[in-house]
């Protein structure tokens, strides 16, 4: 940890922050340039992290020299890692290809697209029970009875299955049905979720929230890691923009900005990141050359009858031709999407 002092520090006040420093049992090196003073700490950042020290009189700044997600940090764990899916491996040359409706709606229209994407080289089927919207009066998600339905219709297909849980007190409920859990992006910041999940050792896929950081959506992963889960894909939704062009603002170099500060994969949902059927082509692949770990995309068989996010579903052949071009971006770039085991 660095701690620069004010212009302005009396000796009294630099008196003062080494006395504090060392009565932690660290060990500070002054620094007196000829505009600034400067104090080096030498010892565990964490005593110090916890200690107000922007507070004490003549502190101008205070740099940690540690990335504060200890455990997401590419310096804690340089190899990337691999995530395994019920058998779909994410991440480490491994691409996620994660498809299917926004909601689950009813058994046959699941199994309807639940081939589809199947076929053109999904390797992990998406569908919500619990439904986040902004508005209590729209769809709410089928509960219990969709997740049933996801379940035999990942089975029926040999898909794992992705599902988002919204609510500490379903997890458990959820676990049962679900082989990942997805926290969306209004609750990347709900802490007792993250926990809650971070207790299970089923994979996660960890939304980055529409105004978070980079270090928001890390700090949350160490949310869940933390709590001994190490299971945890990130991904990359759009973040809240000012152009009403787009649902949200696709942002791509977040993708390589994680890979160098964390191990962590991180795929791209451009389905709700633009919003627009005609731009999730071009950003699924602007995603995958940027080098994300997978694709996330919604796919409905008629988006006219949808019931949450259909004016942003992709239809069945659309992803089949998607798919197709993602893979030979992927070949290109020597990674490869792996087919569900069985
Ligand atoms: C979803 O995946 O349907 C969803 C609601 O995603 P997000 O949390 O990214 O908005
Ligand atoms: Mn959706």
């Amino acid at each position: 940890m660095i701690i620069i002092l004010k212009s302005d520090v009396t000796q009294q006040q630099i008196d003062h922050v080494l006395e504090r420093v060392e009565s932690l049992g660290l060990r500070a090196h002054l620094s007196q340039g000829t505009h600034r003073t400067i104090i080096g700490v030498i010892g565990d950042e964490e005593k110090l992290r916890a200690e107000p020290l922007r507070a004490i009189p003549g502190v101008a700044e205070v740099m940690p020299v540690l990335p504060p997600f200890k455990l997401a940090s590419r310096d804690a764990h340089p190899q990337s890692s691999v995530i395994d899916v019920a058998g779909v491996k994410i991440g480490g040359g491994h691409l996620g290809m994660i498809a299917g409706p926004c909601a689950v709606e009813e058994a046959g229209r699941m199994d309807t697209i639940a081939a589809a994407v199947r076929q053109a080289g999904a390797n992990i089927l998406r569908g919500g029970a619990f439904k986040p919207r902004s508005s209590p009066y729209s769809y709410q998600g089928m509960g219990e009875e969709a997740l049933k339905i996801l379940r035999q219709t990942g089975d029926r297909y040999e898909m794992p299955v992705v599902t988002e849980v919204m609510d500490p007190r379903r997890v458990e409920l959820v676990e049962q049905y679900t082989d990942m859990f997805q926290i969306g992006a209004r609750n990347m910041q709900n802490f007792v979720l993250l926990t809650e999940v971070g207790q299970s050792r089923k994979p996660v896929l960890l939304k980055r929230g529409m105004s978070a950081t980079i270090n928001d959506l890390l700090m949350s992963a160490e949310y869940i890691l933390s709590q001994g889960n190490p299971h945890v894909v990130l991904c990359e939704r759009g973040i809240k923009g000012f152009d009403p062009a787009v649902r949200n603002l696709f942002d791509v170099a977040a993708v390589p900005a994680v890979q160098v500060l964390s191990h962590l994969p991180i795929i791209v949902d451009p389905s709700h990141a633009t919003g627009r059927p005609d731009l999730i082509p071009a950003c699924a692949l602007a995603g995958v050359a940027a080098g994300a770990d997978g694709v996330h995309v919604e796919v409905h068989n008629c988006p006219e009858e949808a019931k949450s996010d259909g004016p942003q579903a992709l239809l069945p052949e659309q992803y089949a031709e998607l798919a197709g071009q993602i893979r030979r971006l992927a070949e290109l770039m020597g990674r490869r999407i792996s087919s569900p085991p069985g």
